[in-house]
């Protein structure tokens, strides 16, 4: 149940508190810090220029489920958001300060929670997704008419979207000539320690319980699964970095095309909550002992996350519109039957439906194999990408507008520097590539676990001693193919024709 709505009466919380009357200009009104997408302490600047300030430090979240519209967290990053405020509150209350949670329209909140608390002073590290822009953009305005001082930081990137830039001034659309601007492996960044004490603001209002907004699935449980995968937070988000670093970085540029190992460092839930900032990251792996071609590699995949907020940035209709506009005249299908195949995990490809179930199981889906099941579904299905960023943003605890926007685009052939249309995964030979012995397919479809690896992945080529052998039964314990692949990448290429010469 929501507390703050905006078209309610204001602040039904705080109505219980008389209105304080502290002088802002001495040192006991609060500096209000507003966490986002940075729940950490360290390397945090709005945190730091709060506790810099002198003032009493009021920490605050707000769950907006209003201004972001269509892109309000889904199922899987509310999970996320659950146990990473959880940790976040008891990290503050080591040091002497209590997390604020209200719920409402943030803008309105903050306003009120401004002018309740006479607050001095707020901070906070921006945000790229064009509906938290016009929003902080607005509201920092607002909060300096009413005298306050209002500052934004970077916290999120390793640099601000606008400041790189083409020869001629504008936005890169194309990552290598970006990486090459933006990338410089020898770069250094500052890192700012945690505060060790926050001076606490005693009158803060209570606001709500965390439990209040049951973020987290009851009936039927389907995150039972995420808490043996996850450890939301900022001690979790070091403890993977450290497990990478120590023991998967110096096979990375090997290891990492193969969902059946555990190669990449499952860092992007913990980025996209800002639990570890990605200059953290990048400092670290200056320290690790790993060959410099593995570290360079993985330096390049945090460059991909600059890029994707970098279009975002620019292009800020990226997630909803096709960033070639030709591909708005696309014939995609509208078939619900497979739609619902695909994100069940039940398509008759073993390497799709064994990533669909992996991304249902974890909330997140190894990046090799999203490739191949978004590729399944925009090319084979020829189902729109805007269906499959859905489903995505529902279900993986990383869901990030930027990236995931970018990630559909790019396999959709409709980016900016995206892989062209006709170059259509074929998921069987991508199985046999990338999952040669299976491992990856016969943990997420168990049902298909004694086939042998020549069958493993296309087991409707297998003659019937074999299924009966294996245990399988077509049709049965696993579908047949929903589709047939080498017609579908005919019908693919028939349709992106249709569109080639389009404006
Ligand atoms: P690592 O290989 O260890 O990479 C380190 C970090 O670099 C990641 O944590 C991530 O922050 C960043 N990164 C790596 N690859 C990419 C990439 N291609 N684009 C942008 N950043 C990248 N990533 C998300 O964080 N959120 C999403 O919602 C998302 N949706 C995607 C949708 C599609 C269709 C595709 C193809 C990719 C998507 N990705 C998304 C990118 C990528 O799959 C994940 O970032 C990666 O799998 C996360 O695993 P990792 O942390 O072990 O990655």
């Amino acid at each position: 149940m929501e507390r703050v709505l905006p078209d309610e009466p204001a602040f039904v919380t705080f109505r219980l508190y008389e209105p304080l009357s502290l002088s802002t200009s001495d040192l006991t009104a609060p500096a209000i810090v507003w966490f986002r997408q940075d729940l950490r302490l360290d390397d945090n600047p709005a945190l730091s220029a709060a506790a810099r300030s002198g003032r009493p430090v009021l920490p605050v979240y707000v769950l907006d489920d209003h201004a972001p519209g269509d892109w309000t967290p889904g199922g899987a990053s509310r999970w996320w958001l659950h146990h990473s405020l959880n940790s976040l509150a008891q990290r503050l209350a080591e040091r002497g300060s209590r997390l604020l949670l209200l719920r409402g329209e943030a803008g309105a909140v903050i306003r009120q929670l401004v002018e309740h608390v006479e607050a001095a002073a707020i901070f906070w590290n921006r945000q790229y997704e064009p509906w938290a822009r016009k929003r902080d953009t607005a509201l920092k305005s607002a909060l300096k008419d009413m005298g306050l001082e209002a500052s934004s930081y970077n916290g999120a990137l390793l640099h601000e979207p606008w400041t790189v830039e083409t020869k001629s001034g504008g936005p890169y659309k194309v990552f290598t000539p970006y990486w090459r601007a933006a990338g410089d492996d020898s770069a250094d960044f500052n890192l700012l320690a945690a505060p060790q004490t926050l001076r606490g603001f005693q009158d803060a209002p209570h606001g709500d319980a965390l439990e209040d907004w049951a973020l987290t699935p009851s009936e039927p449980n389907w995150a039972s699964g995420f808490a043996a995968c996850w450890t939301p937070g900022e001690a979790g988000a070091h403890a993977m970095l450290k497990t990478f670093l120590k023991t998967r970085l110096e096979d990375y540029g090997e290891n990492r095309d193969i969902p059946g190992v555990m190669g990449t460092s499952r860092l992007s839930p913990h980025l996209h909550f800002g639990e570890i900032s990605p200059r953290q990251v990048w400092m670290a792996l200056k320290e690790a002992r790993a060959p410099k071609s593995d570290a360079s590699k993985f330096r390049a995949e945090l460059g991909w996350r600059e890029f994707a907020h970098h279009l975002l940035h620019h292009f800020p209709d990226f997630p909803e519109a096709n960033f070639q506009e030709k591909f708005d005249a696309f014939p995609w299908r509208d078939d619900k039957t497979a739609l619902r195949a695909w994100t069940r995990g039940r398509t008759g490809i073993p390497i799709v439906d064994a990533g669909m179930r992996e991304l249902w199981a974890t909330g997140w889906m190894h990046n090799r194999v999203r490739m191949i099941t978004a590729s399944f579904l925009v090319k084979n299905l020829l189902i729109s990408w805007r269906h499959g960023e859905a489903w995505f943003w529902d279900t993986l605890v990383d869901a990030d507008l930027a990236n995931n926007s970018a990630g559909w685009q790019w396999v959709a052939g409709s980016g900016a520097d995206a892989a062209p249309y006709f170059r259509i995964f074929n998921p069987v030979s991508q199985g046999e590539r990338f999952d040669p012995d299976g491992r990856y397919v016969r943990r997420w479809c168990p049902e298909l676990k004694n086939l042998p690896n020549t069958l493993i992945h296309k087991p409707w080529t297998a003659n019937r001693s074999d299924l009966e052998d294996a245990g399988v039964r077509l049709g049965q314990t696993y579908p047949q193919p929903i589709v047939d692949l080498a017609e579908t990448r005919k019908r693919a290429l028939a349709a992106f024709e249709s569109i080639k010469d389009a404006a």
